[in-house]
């Protein structure tokens, strides 16, 4: 081959590769720069089923005096005579704020299924799922066992712009096991662990968790709240990570007033995150909002929607909403279709333009949350 014809050959093929490099560095930086989440805040209540999500005061559990021991007072806070009249009373911050701007799926009346991926259908395997991406079925205990799996959260906080910013307040003293704290790094403040803080407000809800009794023995959900909503203001992470418990707890014990009134409260608080985090420059337009459960109850018989786990039918039946500015309004997906709570982890790094890798195998996101 004449010399002079390989270098035009070569000078073509350097013209395509520049033009491939270039090519792949600007789609690089427009994958970086493509989400306008730049902050995370993901809440969760405990076994929160989604057919008050969607319904809300069961009909039948209202009516029951083994459940329910002040029906008139609960029927005069809660129902109506439609499902979504029922749940705007219980829900009115996912029925209006969420269903205007954000997503909600999991309405099974519609086809429209999120589920658990592990088959146990309780709690530790639950968040592993949702923070790992990965069903373990290894993960089957909810011991305080250091959970073996990378998890989302740890994966954003060794990014260098998250670097010990990512914090989790939760209510049950499980999670710096399931967030692995010890070598996630993640900060994890749970049920009573003291809140060490300069912050005069954290100072004043430390004492309180320490003075207040604990009829359910962990820390009231609204002390894990205030403590999450003060270390926001004060200390501005790019990650939270709130968890509430006290929806499982009360409906373990079938009192389905408090598991309502826990939950109606709970709604409230993530009301009061919401308007917190549009007051707060750094937050305001730049964080998604994603709320969700660790696995659902049954429901038939109906005296099943105080228990989960693998032995009760739907048991693994969740939901999950979204807010934000990369979250495309869709309101009630009503589409027919189904989800895994193994593809939440995925989708959360994806909101902050990152991709999860780990060991382990991680399940696909959810395109429809991220890509507006
Ligand atoms: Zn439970």
């Amino acid at each position: 081959m004449p010399r002079a014809e390989n270098t035009t050959k070569y000078m073509k093929l350097r013209y395509v590769l520049g033009i491939a490099v270039l090519f792949s560095i600007q789609s690089a930086v427009i994958g970086q720069t493509k989400q306008q989440t730049e902050n995370l805040v993901i809440v969760t209540l405990d076994g929160m089923r989604w057919q008050e999500v969607f319904g809300g005061v069961d009909e039948v559990l209202i009516n029951d005096s083994v459940f329910t021991a002040d029906r008139d007072g609960l029927k005069k806070m809660f129902w109506a005579a439609t499902p979504e009249e029922r749940r705007e009373k219980l829900f009115p911050f996912l029925w209006k704020e969420i269903l205007q701007k954000g997503q909600l799926y999991g309405n099974r009346k519609y086809g429209n299924k999120i589920d658990n991926a592990n088959p146990y259908w309780f709690s530790y395997p639950g968040y592993n799922e949702i923070f790992t991406g990965y069903p373990d079925t290894g993960v089957n205990s909810n011991d305080k066992i250091l959970d073996p799996n990378i998890n989302v959260l740890e994966f954003i906080n060794k990014q260098p712009a998250y670097k010990g910013r990512v914090a989790a307040f939760t209510t049950w003293d499980v999670f710096p096991y399931i967030l692995n704290s010890k070598r996630s790094g993640i900060f994890v403040n749970a049920d009573v662990d003291t809140l060490h803080f300069t912050a005069s407000s954290l100072q004043l809800i430390n004492d309180m968790q320490f003075l207040t009794s604990r009829p359910l023995g962990v820390r009231p959900d609204i002390f894990t709240y205030m403590a999450a909503r003060e270390y926001l203001k004060t200390y501005k992470p790019r990650v939270l990570y709130i968890a509430f418990d006290e929806t499982d707890d009360f409906a373990h014990e079938g009192h389905y007033e408090q598991y309502i009134a826990s939950a109606h409260a709970e709604d409230g608080m993530i009301a009061d995150l919401w308007k917190t985090i549009q007051s707060i420059p750094q937050y305001r337009g730049k964080t998604t909002l994603v709320i969700t459960c660790d696995h659902g109850r049954g429901d038939k018989p109906k005296s099943n929607w105080r228990h989960h786990g693998s032995d009760i039918p739907d048991a693994q039946e969740i939901w999950l909403a979204v807010i934000g500015p990369d979250t495309k309004v869709l309101g009630e997906v009503k589409e027919q279709g189904q989800l895994y709570q193994k593809q939440i982890a995925a989708t959360l790094a994806e909101l902050l333009g990152l991709k999860f890798t780990a060991p382990h195998p991680v399940a696909e996101p959810i395109h429809t949350i991220y890509s507006k």
